[in-house]
């Protein structure tokens, strides 16, 4: 038989009986394999997490992240039985399914039998239709959950400016003069046009306060145009509770409350319409609804038009983006100039590599933009401030006994290289700026690509990450196919 590799994964629970100790389980899990030729590289405890959803469960989400890493560190994981891998059938055959179909890593549980033959494979399949529709299921299942939490939550926490609490755990009710600020905001705003900075000016010149008591900023009102809550909703999972990062808004989930709105759902809209209109250039998306990090970049050598992505895969499992042009797919433009993400990867990387190493580059001097400065120098801070409370919860986790010394270190160790990387950064951010009397040269420029190219070339960053990443130093990338060009537009903001 085969060596194989394998993860054991195993959780006890702390309101069940007729479950064994984790050191039995363990024991199993070891036996299994010695007998069958896997070696175990590790096992992750989960010791008295009730296991209600995967996201609770930082060992399992540890080890789903380990294997499905590009090393393939194993190939296979052991559980005693499928109910300790996840919570009911429906989340272990989704994340079953999902391992075995993108990262080759079989789920086994040692003491359920496995079926093999003709029907393992008809099971297989149908796992595969059926993995949609229990993902929507689950969806479905997880957004009940967190319906009730957002109802709950909005009575529990601070209500912002213009609602009070009267009573605990009920809905919270209007503060007549700070309804009527309110209001006067979301006016100015949809119907008066003024932006965000010149609300505020306006509202301290008058001597309004915040709900914290302090004069307006123009983020105080960019939050108010964006709460819900005025209009009677409740919103939810806008941020990920560690790093009080904000999530795409695609992710939110926005229901209709119990409490007394204040303005209109007609004004809200009407804000919101503004607020995508004069927030982001026209015709862009937001990055994190990119499909690759090359998305939006890509721009037809035909017709300028950009080249739009879908997700391909090959036979082997691998999953690509393929470009095309915007304008063929409309019938606008003649050729639809398609082009794999596997071979644009290589030619930008290799392009940015050329420039490096000759030290030789073009580009766009553009003009420095106040607002861009300060909301990277606000990202990066919050970044910061977010790795305060990562540190919290590994130091948790080691107190609890599910991260070892070992682990503990090595987190600890990641966390405080993000924390030099985040302090360069902002130092950087903040050289560039006193500097930005003098004319940049090439030098501060291939800087730049330095840093972007080291981006792009590790795994550590999100697809999403190095779209922006990118973005900012580049314009746009047009690739002929037919004469074989690559050609990369820099920018470089003083
Ligand atoms: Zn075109």
């Amino acid at each position: 038989m085969q060596q194989r590799y394998g993860y054991g994964y195993v959780r006890v629970s702390t309101d069940k009986q007729e479950e064994l100790s984790p050191d039995s389980q363990e024991n199993l899990i070891r036996e299994y394999g010695k007998k069958n030729n896997i070696v175990i590289l590790k096992i992750f405890f989960e010791i008295g997490v009730s296991g209600r959803s995967a996201d609770k469960r930082p060992a399992f989400q540890e080890m789903i992240g380990s294997a499905k890493s590009k090393e393939h560190p194993v190939d296979v994981i052991l559980v005693w039985k499928y109910s300790r891998f996840a919570r009911n059938q429906e989340e272990s055959i989704v994340y079953k399914s999902l391992l075995k179909k993108q990262n080759n890593v079989d789920v086994l549980s040692i003491s359920e039998p496995l079926i093999d033959g003709p029907f393992g494979s008809l099971i297989e399949r149908i796992i595969e239709w059926m993995d949609e529709y229990y993902s929507i299921r689950l969806s479905g299942e997880v957004f009940r959950g967190m319906k009730e939490n957002a109802m709950r939550g909005a009575f529990q926490a601070r209500p912002p400016l213009g609602y009070r609490i009267s009573e605990q755990g009920k809905p919270p009710v209007i503060v007549p003069e700070e309804a009527e600020l309110i209001r006067l905001i979301f006016h100015k705003y949809a119907n008066e046009k003024l932006g965000f900075f010149d609300i505020a000016r306006y509202l301290n010149s008058r001597g309004f306060l915040t709900a914290h008591g302090k004069p307006f900023e123009r983020r105080s009102i960019e939050y108010i145009i964006q709460n819900p809550m005025y209009c009677g909703m409740i919103r939810w999972n806008r941020t990920h509770n560690a790093s009080n990062e904000i999530k795409d808004p695609s992710e939110w989930i926005v229901v209709d409350g119990e409490h007394e709105p204040i303005i209109s759902k007609e004004l809200y809209e009407a804000a919101q319409e503004r607020l995508r209109s004069t927030y982001k250039p026209s015709g862009t998306r937001p990055s994190s609804t990119y499909r690759h990090w090359l998305s939006g970049l890509l721009k037809c050598p035909d017709c300028g038009r950009t080249l739009t992505a879908c997700t391909m895969r090959r036979r082997n499992g691998e999953k690509y983006s393929y470009f095309s042009c915007y304008g063929y797919s409309k019938g606008k433009c003649k050729k639809p100039n398609g082009i794999s993400s596997l071979v644009l990867e290589k030619e930008v990387m290799n392009s940015l590599r050329e420039i490096l190493d000759t030290k030789t580059i073009e580009y766009e001097l553009r003009n420095y933009e106040p607002v861009e400065i300060t909301n990277e120098y606000q990202t990066l801070q919050k970044r910061l401030d977010g790795l305060i409370h990562k540190e919290e919860r590994i130091k948790a986790s080691y107190r609890e006994g599910i991260d070892t010394l070992e682990e503990y270190r090595e987190n600890k160790q990641l966390i405080q290289e993000e924390r030099e990387r985040l302090n360069s950064q902002l130092k950087e951010l903040s050289d560039s700026e006193s500097e930005k009397e003098t004319a940049p040269d090439s030098q501060a420029m291939l800087k730049r690509v330095q840093s972007i190219y080291t981006i792009l070339e590790s795994d550590k960053y999100t697809t999403a990450q190095k779209n922006e990443a990118l973005k900012q130093i580049v314009d746009k990338i047009i690739y002929n196919r037919r004469e074989n060009t690559l050609k990369i537009y820099f920018f470089y903001y003083t």
